[in-house]
């Protein structure tokens, strides 16, 4: 069904649209030259993930796939994201946002309409859980800039969620240029500082309850798909968990083996009328989430999820990638990435009952709702060296080609109950005929109409 947003969100969607490629160092961006694709280096690690596990599972037996993950991708010391720059057409892999400023920059118009939907709050915080690069919140804060106008006096600010030290310094820099300090006590929960060119206030933290409460905009991108998961198996004798051992006929190498017996995971978090033959269930996934809810609802605000994934439909879908191939979970361990689907499904029954859920919908009908024809249109019209429309051409099908990331990406949102609801008319009031106006559509997950 076609539906109008409001003219205001679709005054806001022209604006950013038909400016041409712009310097974040003009406004509230970043500090980086803004490139149509980016690029990062990759860096040695220590291969010593391996040695740990292997010595921890002699030691105390097999664990979950859960704490494999959260050893291998999270671990202080020798965690793949703590260590790593895995982030890039040279490295391990390549997200959206580092594809094109196009998805940050309609990623941005989207906080800006649900800003204004909730009735221009005068803070509105940016939180992102897990930023990778900083190239998200870069494109984001480009958007505020170019809308400071409809910002007017908001007072904006950026939380960051980020457990990698490492990666912390690389937004840092692409943030803040060298306007950031590391906190000087250990136990800060904002453990670094720093302004955009600006002047917007941005702050670290490893953990979501650390971000101050006010009115905020929550986004994540490819962060769900990194939290561990419990990976459980249908047996003759009931629900068991998926563990990983050492292979007694390879002394340095891991493989899964079935528990025996049931688990305090495999007892609580299978649902009672699960159909499938293999279930993965990420609980850390399903905490964040109810966090999201609490404080939307506590707070008003909105989130927006995005991340491969599926509606509680798919089974095995644990995997590895190294330099984009497939790789081996359980080969080399801390060398390669590790990821399973998002399952929409558990985040919306993890969600409860006092947000209202949107989605998923595919990232192609997100994009193209929000725009993404027209934007490119004018980034075309503008680009006349033909390397660069050609780079163009291809980061735009990248995102949106239903066999490419278009169909395989899915967003997902989490919304202040009052935002679709109609608002009541004050009692006692006798206009029985006319009926309270609709509430404005969520942009993204209608279609929008420039007409
Ligand atoms: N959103 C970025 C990066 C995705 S990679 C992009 O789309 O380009 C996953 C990100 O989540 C990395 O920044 C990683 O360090 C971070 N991350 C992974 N597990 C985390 C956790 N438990 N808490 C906070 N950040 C985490």
């Amino acid at each position: 069904m076609r539906l109008f947003v409001g003219v205001k969100s679709l005054q806001l969607v022209s604006r950013v649209l038909l400016q041409s490629c712009s310097s974040p160092a003009a406004g509230w961006g970043g500090t980086g030259p803004c490139d149509v694709l980016r690029r990062v280096h990759s860096s040695p690690r220590p291969p010593s993930v391996l040695k740990h596990l292997t010595a921890k599972i002699k030691a105390t037996g097999p664990i979950p796939v859960a704490e494999y993950m959260r050893e291998v991708l999270t671990n202080p010391v020798t965690g793949y994201y703590v260590k790593k720059d895995m982030l890039g057409p040279d490295a391990d892999f390549i997200t959206s946002p580092e594809i094109s400023q196009i998805f940050g920059e309609l990623v941005g118009v989207w906080i800006i309409s649900e800003w204004m939907a909730a009735g221009r709050p005068r803070s509105l915080q940016l939180v992102e859980l897990g930023p990778g690069k900083g190239s998200l919140a870069g494109d984001i804060l480009r958007v505020c800039s170019q809308l400071r106008s409809v910002l007017g006096e908001t007072l904006v600010s950026l939380h960051l969620v980020e457990v990698s030290p490492a990666l912390s310094v690389v937004q840092a820099q692409n943030l803040t240029g060298t306007c950031n300090r590391k906190a000087d006590a250990e136990d800060d929960p904002v453990y670094r500082r720093g302004r955009t060119g600006a002047g917007l206030p941005v702050s670290w933290y490893r953990r979501l309850e650390d971000v101050p409460a006010d009115f905020s905009v929550f986004v994540a991108h490819e962060f769900f798909d990194a939290l561990p998961v419990h990976k459980f198996q249908r047996t003759d004798k009931g629900w068991r968990e998926v563990m990983v051992d050492v292979d007694p006929d390879k002394p340095d190498a891991l493989r899964f083996v079935v528990s025996p017996s049931p688990t305090l995971a495999s007892s609580i978090l299978v649902q009672a009328d699960e159909r499938r033959d293999h279930v993965e269930v990420c609980a850390e996934g399903g905490v964040i989430v109810q966090q999201l809810a609490r404080r939307i609802t506590q707070d008003s605000g909105a989130a927006l999820i995005a991340d491969y994934g599926h509606d509680g439909t798919k089974m095995d879908t644990f995997r590895g990638f190294k330099e984009h191939q497939l790789h081996d979970v359980l080969s080399s361990p801390g060398s390669a990435d590790l990821t399973a689907d998002v399952d929409f499904s558990y985040l919306r029954r993890m969600a409860g009952g006092s947000v209202t859920c949107l989605g998923p919908v595919s990232q192609r009908t997100f994009l193209k709702n929000m725009g993404i024809d027209a934007r490119m249109q004018v980034l075309l019209r503008n680009c006349t060296d033909p390397s660069t429309r050609r780079q163009l051409i291809s980061s735009y099908n990248m995102l949106t080609d239903p066999a490419k990331m278009g169909h395989r990406f899915h967003f997902f949102s989490l919304l202040h109950p009052s935002r679709l609801s109609r608002p009541s008319r004050p009692a006692g009031l006798k206009l029985e005929r006319k009926r309270s106006p609709a509430p404005l559509p969520v942009a993204g997950f209608s279609e929008l109409s420039f007409s």
